[in-house]
């Protein structure tokens, strides 16, 4: 007989943004003739840069012939690309990562789901509360969340980040956790964590024996020079820290696939009898026996990020998104909302007007101005009361929108 995970029975069916086309197709059958800008977008809009797309073609060309065609890869990934990461990420801000270190992989969705295999069932989870809802999921289908229970899984340890502490997960927090997802520049709050702020992370992992998994899917977007874009700038961070990276908003690859995790040697976590275990090779056993690599055509493709003309044009890009948010953020606080994010993520974070919900607002926003927002509860407990505006937008519709919304409030 076989028997299905009952975990999986235990996820709320309604994934948020499946919600919120429902809502939209609502819209759109008492409005059929309204056109909708969607500042909700989690999706980048620009183009490839030609960087890439030459090495993409270039690469296709190969797998044409025989001689230069590849076949299965190495399922860490390309020695070419790795060896990039680690000059181009890394050496160049005076960390020394190997290039063993590094894992290829198709995105750091599903490595931020999949690194749980390495830990036991039974380890406390702590998330900043919002959240990046992969972290939560993932670990309800693995058993380690508990009952749902108004909106809150009962084993799982929400870290609250709200205008009230200025959106800094408190350290240590409030409950002990084994194992602790922390995403800056943070989705959906746009906001980040200074070095110092970072590195108090860093001792109470250090002290208790405690797991970092760093998403730092957002570091191309900081700006702020003090601001550091890989955990591992921090003294100590390799003795705590999994990170894990993404050519996703970095360079446009979310239809590519591309990304990494680090995993530096001198990591370990416990048996039960406290001996240190390696988790290093770990990794490489877990990605060998289950991943085949990630395809040569999109490994090629991130090499040509770390080129001259490659930095140049990803950058450009992300100007233009931060052009957007910028606008977004002078628009909103002008109107005289409160707004956090936008100067190192593409993401804004905005209160709603007092005593307005969440899904309130985001109703009010769509029937008053035609504009889709992401409502903030559906990032968590502490997300209610605030709506998330994403900067992916063209110009032209990011403009046209906060033309709207000003329109509408005035
Ligand atoms: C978009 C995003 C990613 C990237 O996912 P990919 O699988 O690499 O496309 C990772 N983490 C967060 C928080 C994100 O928002």
């Amino acid at each position: 007989m076989a028997l299905v995970n009952e975990h999986f029975l235990k996820l709320s069916s309604g994934y948020l943004f499946a919600d919120i086309a429902k809502k939209i197709r609502v819209f759109k059958v008492t409005h059929p003739d309204t056109d909708i800008i969607s500042l909700g977008i989690g999706d980048v809009t620009q183009p490839l840069c030609p960087a890439v797309i030459g090495a993409m073609h270039k690469a296709t060309d190969e797998m044409a012939t025989a001689s230069t065609f590849r076949g299965y890869g190495p399922e860490q990934g390309y020695e070419f690309l790795r060896e990039a990461i680690v000059k181009n990420d890394y050496q160049s801000r005076g960390i020394r990562i190997s290039k063993d270190e590094i894992f290829i992989n198709d995105g750091a969705k599903s490595d931020t789901g999949n690194i749980q295999e390495l830990f036991r069932w039974d380890n406390v989870i702590g998330v900043t509360d919002p959240v990046y809802p992969v972290y939560v999921d993932s670990n309800v289908m693995a058993g380690r969340a508990g009952t749902l229970i108004d909106g809150r899984w009962s084993d799982i340890v929400y870290i609250p980040c709200t205008a009230e502490n200025g959106f800094v997960p408190q350290v240590p927090p409030e409950r002990h956790v084994d194992v602790v997802y922390l995403c800056y520049p943070n989705n959906p709050t746009g906001t980040v964590l200074t070095k110092q702020e970072l590195s108090r992370w860093i001792d109470y992992a250090l002290k208790n024996d405690v797991l970092i998994l760093y998403d730092a899917a957002y570091q191309a977007y900081i700006t702020d020079p003090s601001i550091p874009r890989s955990i591992y700038e921090i003294r100590g961070a390799k003795k705590c820290a999994i990170e894990f990276r993404s050519y996703s908003k970095t360079a446009g690859f979310t239809g590519v696939r591309c990304g990494y995790t680090v995993v530096p040697k001198e990591l370990t976590a416990l048996t039960l009898d406290g001996e240190h275990i390696a988790l290093n090779p770990l990794w490489n056993r877990r990605q060998s026996t289950k991943f085949n690599g990630t395809s040569y055509i999109s490994q090629r493709a991130a090499e040509a990020i770390y080129s001259p003309e490659g930095k140049r044009q990803v950058q450009s890009t992300i100007d233009y998104y931060m052009q957007n948010a910028h606008k977004m953020l002078d628009c909103l606080r002008s109107l005289g909302f409160k707004a956090v994010g936008g100067e190192n993520a593409p993401y804004i974070w905005m209160q709603t007007p007092e005593g307005c919900s969440s899904w309130q607002f985001f109703d009010e926003l769509l029937y008053g101005a035609q504009i889709v927002c992401t409502p903030g509860v559906g990032f968590g407990p502490s997300g209610e009361g605030y709506v998330r505006f994403t900067a992916f937008g063209t110009h032209e519709a990011t403009d046209r929108a906060l033309d709207r919304i000003d329109k509408w409030k005035n």
